[in-house]
């Protein structure tokens, strides 16, 4: 089957529940068995990850089991755990896979709360790590220990938009025995295929553009049977769970989420040679785009890019940028992305050792929904507007870098 008919049927088993197109809403903890030979027959199926039965409401109901089913299929994975958020799914695999003594390699410009949860709460527990710059390549193999147990992953990197070449990275981490955990929020399953580039535990904000609406939090963790073990007790370990109203948004996002990204896709690329043009841009960061200078990794690897990029403001006065941002209509002030609306936010990337902003203006991170772009391009002229005005009154000397 194609990714579309996948994302139509997936998770879906209407007989299973008096004919419904969708997998209700199962609310549970206490699951009841109707004999004792029914609950022991459960509980060794619970054991074996099979999906199908439900023993209690931790470890998910039918609402969870379809949605793990389901991406699992999608990602061409082993098995698939959900937790509250996206950060609760890169701390849980972490914790999962590493113990006090072990060492982890960072990349530098990963998602600065997964930075903070090796320098804080995993320091505590004497795992180390070190960052290392995106572009490494095979070259990881100097950095590796002989305590390295993770190699984290994120490609393109948050803010900055370095592309990483993953099967070089992770010939070499299995060479030395560590695992590939990935940060695939940006790529999802449709655009970048972790497991065919070595991956061994691929990791989404599901938050973002699987939900697709901006109406729920919700992490996942896709493995290989290599990682599976030591993910799942992590996650059991520390209860985590997910209400099944979230897995219930997640299954209903996955159904129009090809459309949705091809839309972004297009929309986003469209934007993003607009804005080259533009004489307030000093860079558009945008790996579609041929100026990008991981282009080449991205023909390569991915099958898309959603409506996720950022530019490089030329230099400008504080109030310029507050000029700009405080003028849109369309593009709504928020972190966060992959919902069907544009967002536009300031950013200026922190504690980077490789990949430290180098352009004298301020970043601005784009996210390109699902209106019409004519209107978000006129909408971003109105900003323009409004911060050459600002510009033109303002004293030349006071620089904003956020
Ligand atoms: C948003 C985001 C996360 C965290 O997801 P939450 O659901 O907000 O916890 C992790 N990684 C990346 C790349 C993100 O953009």
């Amino acid at each position: 089957m194609k990714t579309r008919t996948k994302l139509v049927n997936l998770g879906r088993n209407p007989q299973r529940f008096e004919g419904v197109v969708n997998t209700p809403i199962v609310r549970g903890s206490t699951l009841l068995s109707p004999t004792l030979a029914h609950w022991q027959e459960k509980n060794r199926r619970q054991a074996e990850d099979d999906f199908g039965v439900s023993i209690y409401g931790r470890f998910g109901t039918a609402t969870h089991h379809a949605l793990q089913e389901a991406l699992t299929e999608l990602s061409g994975g082993y098995r698939t755990m959900l937790y509250p958020s996206g950060l609760a799914a890169l701390a849980s695999v972490l914790t999962g896979l590493v113990g006090a003594g072990d060492h982890i390699l960072l990349t530098d410009s990963a998602y600065a709360a997964t930075s903070q949860f090796l320098q804080t709460t995993l320091a505590r527990f004497n795992v180390s790590f070190t960052r290392y710059a995106p572009g490494i390549g095979a070259q990881i193999r100097d950095l590796i220990q002989p305590n390295t147990k993770v190699v984290l992953v994120e490609s393109p990197g948050s803010e900055t938009f370095e592309l990483q070449d993953i099967p070089a990275i992770a010939k070499e981490a299995h060479a030395a025995g560590a695992f590939v955990v990935m940060d695939n929020t940006w790529g999802t399953p449709l655009f970048f295929d972790a497991f065919k580039h070595g991956v061994d535990v691929a990791i989404q904000a599901a938050t973002k553009y699987i939900v697709g609406h901006s109406d729920a939090m919700l992490g996942v963790a896709t493995c290989n049977q290599r990682a599976w073990p030591a993910v799942r007790d992590s996650a059991h370990n520390f209860g985590q769970t997910c209400s099944p109203d979230d897995a219930y948004l997640a299954l209903r996002g996955l159904r129009t989420m090809e459309l949705r990204l091809r839309q972004h896709w297009a929309s986003g690329v469209q934007i993003a040679q607009w804005l080259e043009e533009r004489p307030e841009v000093e860079r558009v960061l945008h790996p579609a785009l041929p100026s990008h200078p991981d282009h080449e990794l991205w023909k390569r690897d991915f099958t898309g890019a959603p409506g996720l990029f950022a530019i490089a403001l030329k230099p400008i006065p504080e109030a310029a940028l507050h000029a700009f941002i405080d003028a849109l209509q369309l593009f709504g002030l928020g972190v966060s992305w992959g919902g069907y609306e544009s967002l536009a936010l300031p950013f200026a990337p922190v504690g980077r050792e490789y990949t430290a902003w180098p352009y004298a203006g301020p970043g601005v991170r784009l996210h390109i929904g699902l209106e019409d772009p004519q209107d978000l391009m006129a909408d971003l002229e109105n900003g323009f507007a409004a911060l050459q005005e600002c510009v033109a009154l303002s004293a030349p000397k006071e620089v904003a870098l956020v």
